[in-house]
């Protein structure tokens, strides 16, 4: 058995809702998509949602519909997952990457204006593990330099910013509701925004370059990026909630950070006031003054039953495949020591507190 670091909750609700999509006839995108895309706009507090099949897509249909091109500059991120950083490639772009605080592991907005050049056209920022960027610092220098803001939202569905949701910052939000994902589809993702024209070219893009109101008629370059009416179905009861999933999300790394505070060389995640953090992730740092290294202790996890798992193990830069962008080993020093030192532990709604007082007495043994 044992803790498992993610497990997708689908229940009753989700199956009843993706018979009747199958019974009705209509099974690509349709009625549900359209309900969905409403409904996560209203969720979110922005104007237009735009509903695609994953997190990269939408990032894709964002830099597309934000009108990144070739030879552009987009300032992003080293320590995220990979699709944040390739949808700036796909787009024949060029990612610029920043160092990131050691506290929120997000990008370090003191170190952004020394990177803006004449090229510099966005700046993508992650909301990484669940807690939205330094979004009142990132708003002046992209007024400043006229820069857009695409925010990259998939580990932080229902975070908050002074009481605004993630995805409202920028030009446009993006979500992932991959399986593992704080709310999930399957495959899935969404692009909010509150600008109708970026709303209108992202939908254009999904769909061959086609608007949705002429057929065969083609305005652009376009993929097939839609989502279905049953991942659609999914994703209208997981809305309903993920708000339930996220407090209990913050009541397990609350009883976490309680249970690991004075423990030496463990660092537990830092929560910035204002800052509504979702714990997509748990994550603490191992450092070196702690008995076991952090892949020792990930070892010792395994042995009793417990997952961890580490994201992320390398930052971007240090790939081989990024090295074209000019790229070493030491240019983002903090960004390389997270890579070291991280270890996300079991928080997600699955996990009892039974479960989170064991993880603690485990560690608090060593
Ligand atoms: C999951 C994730 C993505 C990609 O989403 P997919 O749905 O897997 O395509 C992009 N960025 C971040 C930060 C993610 O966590």
């Amino acid at each position: 058995m044992g803790i498992p670091i993610v497990k997708p909750i689908i229940k009753e609700e989700e199956i009843r809702a993706v018979e009747e999509v199958l019974s009705s006839g209509i099974i690509a995108q349709g009625p549900k998509v359209a309900e969905f895309e409403k409904k996560f706009a209203d969720f979110c507090g922005t104007k237009y949602a735009v509903a695609v099949n994953s997190g990269t897509a939408a990032l894709h249909c964002a830099m597309r519909a934000c009108g990144i091109k070739k030879g552009d500059e987009i300032i992003t991120t080293p320590f995220t997952f990979v699709a944040t950083a390739n949808s700036i490639i796909m787009q024949d772009a060029r990612p610029v990457f920043v160092d990131i605080y050691l506290d929120t592991f997000n990008i370090d907005s003191a170190k952004i204006e020394k990177k803006i050049t004449k090229k510099t056209k966005a700046i993508l920022s992650v909301d990484l593990y669940g807690q939205i960027y330094n979004v009142n610092v990132i708003k002046k220098i992209a007024e400043k330099y006229n820069l857009k803001i695409i925010e990259d939202a998939c580990q932080a569905v229902g975070g908050e910013f002074n009481h605004k949701k993630a995805g409202s910052f920028g030009d446009a939000g993006v979500f992932s509701f991959y399986a593992t994902k704080s709310m999930t589809t399957g495959e899935g993702g969404m692009l909010a925004t509150n600008n109708e024209s970026i709303a209108e070219l992202a939908k254009r893009f999904r769909h061959h370059g086609q608007s949705e109101q002429t057929r065969y008629q083609y305005f652009d370059l376009g993929f097939n990026y839609r989502m279905t009416d049953i991942a659609a179905a999914i994703g209208i009861e997981q809305l309903k909630k993920i708000d339930d999933f996220n407090e209990k999300r913050i009541k397990n790394a609350k009883i976490l950070t309680e249970g690991l505070r004075n423990i030496k060389g463990l660092i537990t995640p830092t929560v910035k006031d204002n800052y509504k953090h979702v714990f997509h992730q748990y994550t603490i740092r191992v450092a070196d003054e702690f008995k076991l290294s952090r892949d020792e202790l990930s070892r010792y996890f395994k042995e009793k039953g417990i997952g961890s798992a580490i994201f992320y193990p390398k930052p971007l830069h240090l790939y081989p495949y990024f090295e074209k962008f000019g790229y070493k080993e030491g240019d983002f020093p903090i960004a390389e020591k997270a890579s070291r030192e991280v270890l996300s532990l079991p928080v997600h709604p699955l996990v009892s507190e039974e479960d989170i007082r064991f993880i603690i007495k485990t560690i608090q043994e060593i």
